[in-house]
């Protein structure tokens, strides 16, 4: 099959696109599926990076996300059969470590993922666990079905489950072109959240309000912490999604009213932020650390995505052989939405 497969930990020179070998059957619950395409995700370049560990054999096929066909089912496989079409729920669990005894296998301390300790989606066909394949969202195209799943999963499990966000609250999204961030906006408007959102460029501004966005600030030309508060009359933002970190970490801290919440599930500008631990303790804020999200997730996203007919934000269709152009354009923070890898026949 051709492939998308990286030699060597480094930068987007190490992507080739080539003949590998097909993946195989190996355990009873698995599926081969055809992919039909694929996502780019920060994660993938963080891997290629290896800035994840080195946690797997090189050559390696990045991608946690992808849908497309199943074509091949293991002997004990009763829930799909060839020629479903499915999207991918990217991490499965060990089913042996605490994690995995209590139902939360995402958090699982032998975790693997698609495009990590599992070949990964950037391929004509993937090998995965029966119990990762979803049924595709109705309406949904291909492309569609591969961009949702690991940002709505990941941004799910913070607004909802973590943050809890209920309608009316007002929500700061930090960097609005990223994936879980134009993801966050969708999801928080159709609760019927007050969203304000920020970046460097007045074009992805301006595609945020198109979205729906209540308020929209340049932080290149305005201190935003200064507009929440002009906006809040100096009360400050209920939640703040800061999956930017860096030199903003301390802004978004302060941007929180008291016993605001603050949710992260990446640091896009740095990991090691200026922090400011006298504004959590006498503010009383909670910060929530998350990745992923749980089947139960999923599967509550699956149903809310079909009721509020929301889709993901395309930013851009790539064919498969361009993989190094399309993370080219996420690593430089281009993009607005998800960018997508179309798998040929
Ligand atoms: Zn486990």
């Amino acid at each position: 099959m051709k492939a998308v497969r990286m030699h060597g930990y480094g930068g987007i020179e190490q992507l080739f696109y080539e003949d590998a070998a097909e993946p195989r059957i190996a355990e009873p619950n698995d599926v081969i599926v055809k992919l039909k395409a694929a996502a780019i995700n920060h994660i993938d370049i963080w891997n290629r990076l290896g800035q994840t560990g080195q946690i797997f054999e090189i050559p390696h096929i990045l991608g946690a996300d992808g849908a497309g066909i199943v074509v091949e089912v293991g002997a004990k496989v009763t829930n799909l059969k060839p020629g479903d079409a499915v999207c991918l729920y990217p991490p499965t669990g060990c089913g042996q470590c605490e994690f995995c005894l209590t139902g939360n296998d995402w958090m699982c301390i032998r975790l693997r993922v698609l495009g990590e300790r599992l070949e990964g989606t950037y391929a004509e066909f993937v090998r995965l666990p029966a119990e990762n394949c979803f049924p595709i969202p109705a309406g949904y195209s291909f492309e569609e079905a591969a961009a949702f799943p690991l940002v709505f999963v990941t941004l799910w499990r913070m607004l909802i489950t973590n943050a809890k966000l209920k309608p009316g609250e007002t929500v700061l999204i930090i960097g609005i072109g990223g994936g879980v961030a134009s993801a966050s906006l969708q999801v928080a408007k159709r609760l019927g959240a007050h969203v304000m959102v920020t970046s460097s460029s007045d074009e992805k501004l301006e595609r945020a309000k198109q979205l729906g966005a209540d308020h929209a600030v340049n932080h290149r030309k305005r201190d935003f912490v200064e507009a929440v508060n002009e906006l809040t009359k100096q009360r400050g933002v209920d939640l703040v999604v800061d999956c930017v970190g860096g030199e903003v970490w301390r802004k978004s801290l302060a941007s929180l009213t008291r016993g605001g919440r603050l949710v992260t599930c990446g640091a896009t500008a740095g990991g090691q932020p200026d922090d400011d631990i006298a504004a959590i303790f006498s503010k009383h804020l909670t910060i929530y650390g998350s990745t992923l999200g749980s089947r139960e997730e999923f599967r509550q996203l699956l149903s809310f995505l079909t009721v509020s007919r929301i889709k993901p934000i395309i930013d851009s269709v790539f064919p498969l052989r361009d993989a190094a152009s399309a993370q080219h354009r996420v690593e430089t923070a281009q993009q607005f939405g998800k960018v997508v890898l179309r798998i040929p026949n």
